[in-house]
């Protein structure tokens, strides 16, 4: 069993670093702030025992060697957050995995596997527009042409790289070869796990976002002088759209579909509307599944198009690849969960997290812990401690079976 006070003393501390005046944090990947938080983890590191180096992104990565010659066990998380985060976002991760190892070299466990706990470098991306810095660098997909992305001063992230200390040998160099998996914990942003009265649960997979851009055009005439029939309404229609996309997303649970943007013109109380510009996300863990639903909104869009004489549009501003949770590694830890007394509970993550990064490289396994009233990247995120207790030590107990398999 891993030592909670120990744990939470040290989210309690790291909390310290960049807080901002409402009690959140504020810690943006490659400032003075991240620094400071970095050499305090990579104490933690050390007091664990293991054996710590930064690779050429700055992604911090504490090593334990194995007993025998297999591939590497990878542990982590982040310890970047948004503008005005909270303590629990990325740290419970990073610190329940040092804990995890500092466990085990206490109670004499030997490990088969070599294990790398790592702090990914800016999975928020709240800095540059563009996250998963870290672990995107560790499977080698990070290119030279990413890094010419700037922050709002007009800093590039290989200006910001080199003016922390990082930067001085090819990416290539920070590629992570023979893996066996990658395992994080991380409080769940939602409130599932609340509604369920469990404290940890199995992560099923990561949704990806599909980001579609509609624009309905029609005919912008005098709302007075236009018979009901002879419209060409462009908000009518497009409202039509927006409803029969949610009852579609009702359908295939628990994907979601979300239209959170919209534009009408010209926007006048007089006129109908000739112009309307929505977006939509659309998100599940298994592709099938979103373009199926991505292709039942677009039919309907298109039928009522037709049927109204507008001109409908769409156009695609972003598409990630969901990804899969391993079933075997799911097993092990509703194993690891169930062992505890605990009800196990599977879901999947609507936010993105590094472990997707990893898509058809290695297999993945995500224990959430509850988060309290479901809220995130807020000051007011929270997780209690006996949850995160339960999150470290179904890690701790999932890493073991993971060793002997
Ligand atoms: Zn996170």
């Amino acid at each position: 069993m891993i030592n909670i006070k120990r744990l939470t003393h040290r989210l309690e501390e790291l909390a310290q670093i960049g807080k901002t005046p409402n009690n959140g944090v504020k810690r943006f990947s490659f400032t003075k702030e991240e620094q400071e938080a970095n050499k305090l983890v990579e104490g933690y590191m050390r007091e664990a025992g293991l054996k710590v180096e930064y690779d050429v992104v700055g992604n911090l990565i504490g090593t334990l060697a194995g007993s025998e010659d297999l591939p590497t066990i990878l542990l982590g998380s982040h310890i970047d957050t948004v503008p005005d985060g909270g303590k629990f976002d990325g740290p419970v991760g990073v610190l329940s995995a040092i804990e995890v190892i500092q466990t085990l070299n206490e109670q004499g466990v030997k490990i088969r596997h070599p294990v790398k706990v790592i702090s990914f470098k800016d999975e928020e991306g709240s800095r540059f527009g563009f996250g998963m810095i870290g672990s995107r660098a560790v499977v080698g997909t990070l290119m030279e042409e990413d890094l010419l992305r700037k922050d709002e001063a007009g800093i590039t992230i290989k200006q910001a790289m080199k003016d922390a200390g990082f930067g001085d040998s090819p990416l290539e160099s920070a590629k992570l070869d023979n893996i066996k998996a990658f395992l994080e914990v991380h409080i769940e942003q939602g409130k599932v796990l609340e509604r369920k009265n469990v404290g940890v649960g199995n992560v099923t997979g990561i949704a990806g976002p599909l980001w579609l851009k509609f624009h309905l055009q029609g005919l912008a005439e005098h709302a007075g002088a236009t018979p009901m029939d002879e419209r060409q309404d462009a908000l009518v229609g497009a409202s039509l759209i927006i409803a029969e996309a949610e009852k579609i997303a009702k359908r295939f649970p628990p994907a979601v579909a979300t239209v959170g943007k919209i534009a009408v013109k010209p926007n006048a109380v007089n006129v109908i509307p000739s112009d309307v510009e929505w977006t939509i996300d659309i998100r599940s863990t298994d592709e099938a599944q979103r373009n199926e639903i991505e292709q039942l909104i677009k039919q309907y869009a298109q039928q009522v198009a037709d049927e109204r004489d507008l001109t409908l549009h769409i156009t695609e501003l972003q598409r990630i690849d969901p990804v899969q949770c391993d079933p075997e590694i799911q097993a092990m830890i509703q194993e690891s969960i169930r062992e505890m007394g605990e009800e196990v509970v599977s879901l999947p993550s609507g936010a993105g997290h590094d472990g997707m990064q990893f898509k058809d490289r290695f297999p993945i396994g995500m224990i959430f812990v509850k988060s309290i009233n479901g809220i995130s990247h807020n000051p007011k995120e929270l997780s209690l401690d006996e949850d995160i207790e339960k999150g470290a030590n179904v890690l701790y107990y999932t890493l073991l079976k993971l060793d002997q398999a």
